[in-house]
């Protein structure tokens, strides 16, 4: 007989590398999840998986066991949505093929924003987000950072909110592909999707449960009900949702970088009792659960 052991979990299914706009390496990442006892992880750099294979490397012999993940933007009735793809194949030749194709949308978009900027004045505003991305192809908030340099804005927040937010110029969502096709993408490479941070879209709740419904029909597995830096309300919330909808239930802090006290790895609410956790779905099912092998 061997004694069940309690077997203590933490699992991060949501954060960022400097891949997309986080701040640390893959590698730093990986580090920094296993100081803070991350059991399980998913890097989910936004519309990239070119992080995964260095933070595997990171991840061999830690205790962080590493989830393959990544961050789709798409748009549904004129929102930019983001949908979290998990525990898929990376090597699938069609998922790569996608993904790189969306790289080259976020080029297209990165060029759009710079264009619906000039007015700003902002000199060299595209090669100044392009720096603040690292040579890479610049996000949000790396125009966030260029206009904080340049003195238009006086911080990320007032960026966001004057220029890149939601319904703002710099929210450009036209080269985007529709919800049902992201998910697919993933679905075909044999993984599961979340509908990340839900209530972040300043969405009606009729309209939310629109979203979902919509996403469940095209065959969306889970809302990603516990994030940083949400309300109690809006947690109890999304956890009655998901419930309601007989969706999986999804978890994560969404990371950028180090130094924001709201959101750090592995730093997040319980999940509520009564939802499925989208990780007994995944091909090698995480248990949380100590078993009895008496
Ligand atoms: P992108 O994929 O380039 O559209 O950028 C999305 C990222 O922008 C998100 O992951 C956040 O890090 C950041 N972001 C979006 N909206 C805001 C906001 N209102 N304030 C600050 N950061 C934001
Ligand atoms: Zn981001
Ligand atoms: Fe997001
Ligand atoms: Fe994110």
């Amino acid at each position: 007989m061997t004694i069940p052991q309690a077997r203590s979990t933490c699992i991060d299914l949501h954060c960022h590398s400097r891949a997309s706009d986080g701040k640390l390496s893959p590698r730093e990442l990986v580090q920094r999840a296993g100081e803070r006892g991350v059991t399980h992880l998913a890097l989910t750099d936004h519309d990239t998986i070119d992080g995964l294979a260095e933070a595997g490397e990171a991840a061999a012999g830690t205790g962080v066991e590493l989830i393959t993940g990544i961050e789709l933007s798409c748009v549904w009735k004129s929102h930019t949505i983001h949908v979290v793809g998990l525990d898929f194949d990376a090597g699938s030749p069609a998922l790569i093929r996608v993904i790189a194709e969306q790289n080259e949308n976020r080029w297209r978009r990165a060029r759009t924003i710079a264009e619906r900027l000039t007015r700003l004045k902002a000199p060299d505003l595209l090669d100044q987000a392009i720096k603040f991305a690292d040579g890479d192809v610049p996000g949000r908030p790396h125009f966030a950072q260029a206009l904080v340099a340049a003195g238009v804005v006086k911080d990320l927040n007032q960026a966001f909110k004057r220029h890149l937010g939601a319904g703002k110029p710099g929210d450009v969502k036209a080269f985007w592909p529709e919800l049902g096709t992201v998910v697919d993408w993933v679905r075909n490479a044999g993984g599961l999707t979340v509908l990340a941070h839900p209530r972040k879209y300043k969405l009606t709740a009729t309209r939310l449960r629109s979203l979902v419904d919509d996403f469940r029909r095209c065959g969306g597995n889970a809302l990603e009900v516990v994030t940083s830096g949400q309300s109690s309300g809006d947690l109890g919330f999304l956890a009655e949702l998901c419930r309601r909808e007989g969706m999986l239930a999804s978890q994560g802090s969404d990371f950028h970088f180090p130094g924001a006290p709201w959101c750090e790895l592995g730093v997040i609410p319980a999940m509520p009792e009564g939802l499925t956790p989208i990780w007994q779905h995944f091909r090698t099912p995480v248990t949380t659960q100590v078993q009895s092998t008496a």
